[in-house]
């Protein structure tokens, strides 16, 4: 029951993975079949007009070079020749049809692969599993589809060469068919057994070939560059990476030589076979019970036959083992994100009347030992800007990924004009919001674009893109760029210009100024900033969080005075709440770090640093 039951699951995939090919490359795919069954016909024909050819030719020998005879063998000839030209060009042909049908399919395929990572849930990248079966998604699996079409197609091309030839064996002696079969069992043994083995290594090694890839990326990405220098943690990475590599060399080497072994017994199997057969023929031939075109067609038909039957098995072992890597493919693509809206989402608010709140909100990140907030309140009055200020670790980023709809909360709700966010559909919600987070992306993109990346939904607007490149204080750098707005960033591509960690800053607060959304969070937006420019800084951002629903998370006090209320969170808990000079006043938690920070900016001032 079982076995039927995974049997009707490999159907759906196969399904599966022929829709997907044949959505990709409908053209192709018909040009495809047309040649397959033209190959599959084609040898037949060749082997039959070996044996008219062998016995014309002897003919004409023994009518001692009569025109009539001649004249019926070169014909023969001519047409043996046809099908063996026609026969190149199909596979000629045929080739370069595959080449295109497995471009369109692997651009299909990623595309597939990436729409699902985009779409799903955030916290799948802090599970290993996630990545193992991303991993496993992108690698071999989503070259499977087109393998399986392949596959199939020369099932059906071998199958119809093989029945063709077993029903001339079969003219000759009833037997000869189970003969060629007999001799073929072992390759089907070789092509299920050893195959599924493989796979189930490659499955269990995908962590394995993640860690390579891991210290591949640290040896030749960017980011780790500077490090990799500074520590001298090049030979380091090296080392464990050819580590890496080894064990997973050594490994698949050792299923491969297992499989070639195999094979090779499996072919002097059923060349053994093959030989007993054609020396049966010979025997007649001897015996004058057949002719020598006779001969000819069993030679052929042994020869090619035993490697057709063993490549059609072969195949039929491949469909049946593609199941298992097409399984990886669609358990990744059939993820269902959880943080989805309802199905009648409430109309979404064009912004915030009167506050966004947190109502006794628990929540832990999934497999943390201790929550990272605990029966939280909190409430973010519209129009005006909140300071949250706290330790590292207190619990600050945890509320902007709530608000964002990251996660959901475990207790309690997150509710805005009084609407809890999970009514809303989460695209809707975030685009409602402006984020500039502590470490913007770097765009590989020209200013511009990369500033109008901030409502990549609406059309690009050149004068939105100079208006809020002029409010972030991004302008006077980005018209100094060769190129101005034109100026591709970033040094991954030829003629990009790279900018230092404050100006990246901007144009990422530029690009949050773009997308004039009625919340606007801040996430230690000056980390980059020197103080000097802190009260720059200050000005523009409350620019951009005029008349919108502002959220500012600092550990700079100097920054966070500034805002209308701030709160001190700790511990995933709001310690104290108030303006500036209230918390000053109260002597608290607040007014402590406060004089704490003071000092050390003065001394820093006398310092001269
Ligand atoms: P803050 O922004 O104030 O520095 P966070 O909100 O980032 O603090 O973190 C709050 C707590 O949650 C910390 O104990 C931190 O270690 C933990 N935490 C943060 N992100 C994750 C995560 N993705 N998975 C597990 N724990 C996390």
């Amino acid at each position: 029951m079982q076995g039927l039951f995974s049997q009707m699951k490999f159907l759906g995939h196969w399904r599966r993975a022929l829709a997907i090919v044949w959505s990709s490359a409908p053209g192709f795919t018909i040009v495809w079949a047309i040649f397959l069954l033209v190959q599959g016909a084609l040898p037949v024909a060749i082997v039959y007009l070996t044996k008219v050819v062998i016995d014309s030719i002897v003919a004409a020998n023994a009518q001692g070079g009569n025109w009539d005879a001649v004249g019926d063998a070169v014909l023969y000839l001519a047409l043996m020749g046809g099908t063996l030209l026609v026969a190149e060009v199909v596979k000629h042909l045929g080739g370069w049809i595959r080449a295109a049908q497995a471009e369109s399919i692997a651009d299909s395929i990623s595309d597939m692969v990436h729409q699902q990572a985009s779409r799903l849930d955030i916290v799948n990248y802090e599970t290993p599993e996630y990545h193992d079966l991303m991993e496993r998604a992108r690698g071999e699996s989503s070259g499977k589809p087109l393998e399986l079409l392949e596959s199939l197609g020369s099932s059906v091309r071998d199958g119809i060469t093989v029945l063709a030839f077993a029903a001339i064996l079969f003219s000759y002696a009833w037997w000869l068919p189970a003969v060629v079969i007999l001799g073929a069992v072992p390759s089907l043994f070789v092509a299920f057994r050893l195959d599924r083995a493989y796979h189930r290594w490659w499955k269990s090694s995908s962590n394995k070939r993640r860690w390579a890839s891991y210290f591949d990326a640290m040896l030749v990405h960017s980011d780790a560059a500077a490090e990799v220098r500074v520590f001298d943690l090049g030979r380091h990475f090296r080392n464990l990476y050819q580590g890496a590599r080894r064990k997973i060399r050594e490994e698949k080497l050792s299923h491969l030589r297992r499989q070639g072994l195999s094979r090779i017994a499996a072919g002097a199997f059923a060349l053994v076979t093959a030989g007993g057969a054609v020396a049966w023929m010979a025997y007649r031939v001897l015996y004058g019970f057949a002719s020598l075109g006779d001969l000819g067609v069993f030679y052929q038909i042994f020869s090619r036959g035993q490697s057709l039957v063993s490549s059609l098995l072969g195949s039929a072992g491949t469909v049946a083992n593609n199941s298992l890597y097409l399984e990886n493919l669609f358990d990744f693509l059939d993820l269902e994100p959880k943080i989805v809206g309802p199905e009648k989402p409430a109309p979404i608010f064009s912004r915030v009347s009167r506050s966004i709140r947190f109502r006794s909100v628990d929540f832990s990140y999934p497999g943390a030992t201790r929550p990272a907030l605990t029966d939280f309140d909190l409430e973010l009055p519209a129009n005006s800007v909140t300071a949250l200020v706290g330790v590292n670790g207190a619990g600050k980023s945890t509320v902007v990924k709530l608000l964002l709809r990251f996660y959901d909360p475990d207790q309690g709700s997150v509710s805005i004009d009084g609407t809890d966010l999970r009514n809303f559909d989460p695209v809707e919600l975030r685009r409602r919001m402006s984020v500039l987070f502590q470490f913007p992306m770097q765009y590989h993109a020209r200013a511009g674009e990369s500033i109008a990346l901030g409502a990549a939904d609406i059309e690009s607007d050149d004068e939105r893109v100079l208006d809020s490149s002029v409010n972030a204080g991004a302008h006077e750098f980005i018209s100094g760029l060769p190129d101005g707005y034109e100026t591709l960033l970033g040094k991954w591509f030829v003629d990009g210009a790279e900018l230092s960690g404050g100006e990246w800053q901007r144009l990422a607060l530029a690009r949050a100024f773009y997308r004039r959304a009625p919340i606007v969070i801040l996430d230690e937006p000056t980390s980059f900033m020197d103080s000097w420019s802190e009260a720059d800084w200050f000005q523009r951002l409350r620019r951009m969080t005029e008349g919108r629903t502002g959220l500012l998370i600092t550990h700079r006090f100097s920054i966070a005075k500034r805002a209308d209320i701030i709160h001190v969170i700790d511990r995933g808990r709001i310690l104290e709440s108030g303006s500036h000079s209230e918390l000053v006043r109260s002597g608290g938690a607040y007014s402590a770090s406060w004089d704490e920070q003071m000092r050390l900016e003065g001394e820093r001032a006398n310092y001269g640093t």
